[in-house]
């Protein structure tokens, strides 16, 4: 039987594009989302990483339909962007709730199983901005540079283990996350960029699947950026 990967977000955007790779890579694929519909030729369980309770409940699910998972990608997030001043106490809690605490809480139930088995992958999809910093992004950066921290401190508890905790940090990738920003907005993050273009979501779905394979098993707690260079010093 194959391993099993389980990716949050992964009904859409960069989570979808992972959920793709692992699939053609031969993993038995379940995408964790909100809805619990599955895009076509893919297994998914209702899981809202903002809800203890629906981790704890989708989590089961997957062990019981599919088995224990091996594989698992932290890749759900939200932004709710503005200017410090102005944002409010939702705003705040529920980008760090669900990007940082969502992961925190998922990892935790996703490492019964990886301990017993001695064997396991947990990749973090963190962003470049939480390391270089974002205006209007204050809570957002904070939640992704927490990853590091969580992903890092993780990494030292269960080395012994053999599973692996790593931290992907993707620079700008043209998803529904990011098509709301302005042309303006759009055209200077470009001139930051090395590299002068954005990301394929399918690029970062090739990282993570490097990392999940064997033959990444002597890495972790890395913070590997895929940003085309605009994070490059940091
Ligand atoms: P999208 O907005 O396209 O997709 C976000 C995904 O997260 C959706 O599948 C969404 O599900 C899911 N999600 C949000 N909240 C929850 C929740 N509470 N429980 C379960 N699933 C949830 O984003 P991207 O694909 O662009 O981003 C994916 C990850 O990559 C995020 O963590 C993001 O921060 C990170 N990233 C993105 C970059 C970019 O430029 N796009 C750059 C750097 C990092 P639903 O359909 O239910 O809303």
């Amino acid at each position: 039987m194959s391993e099993v990967a389980l990716v949050t977000g992964g009904n859409r955007g960069i989570g979808l594009a992972i959920a793709l790779r692992l699939r053609a890579a031969g993993y038995q694929v379940v995408v964790a989302c909100r809805s619990g519909n599955a895009p076509a030729g893919l297994s998914a369980v209702e899981l809202d990483v903002s809800d203890a309770e629906s981790i704890e409940s989708g989590f089961t699910k997957v062990e019981s339909e599919f088995g224990a998972v091996s594989v698992l990608v932290a890749n759900a997030g939200i932004t709710r962007d503005g200017l410090l001043l102005r944002m409010s106490d939702e705003d705040i809690d529920e980008v760090l709730n669900t990007n940082l605490a969502g992961a925190i809480r998922l990892a935790r139930r996703g490492l019964r199983s990886m301990l017993k088995a001695r064997n396991g992958r947990i990749i973090f999809i963190s962003s470049v901005v939480g390391m270089l910093g974002s205006a209007g992004q204050v809570n957002y950066a904070a939640s992704k540079a927490g990853l590091v921290g969580a992903g890092r401190s993780l990494a030292r508890e269960v080395g012994s283990r053999s599973i692996t905790v790593n931290v992907v940090t993707p620079g700008f990738v043209e998803t529904d996350m990011t098509a709301d920003l302005d042309q303006d907005r759009k055209a200077a993050i470009l001139g930051a960029v090395p590299l002068g273009r954005y990301a394929q979501a399918d690029e970062v779905a090739a990282l993570v699947q490097f990392l999940a394979s064997q033959d990444a098993g002597y890495i972790t707690g890395a913070v590997i950026p895929i940003d085309g260079g605009l994070g490059m010093g940091h």
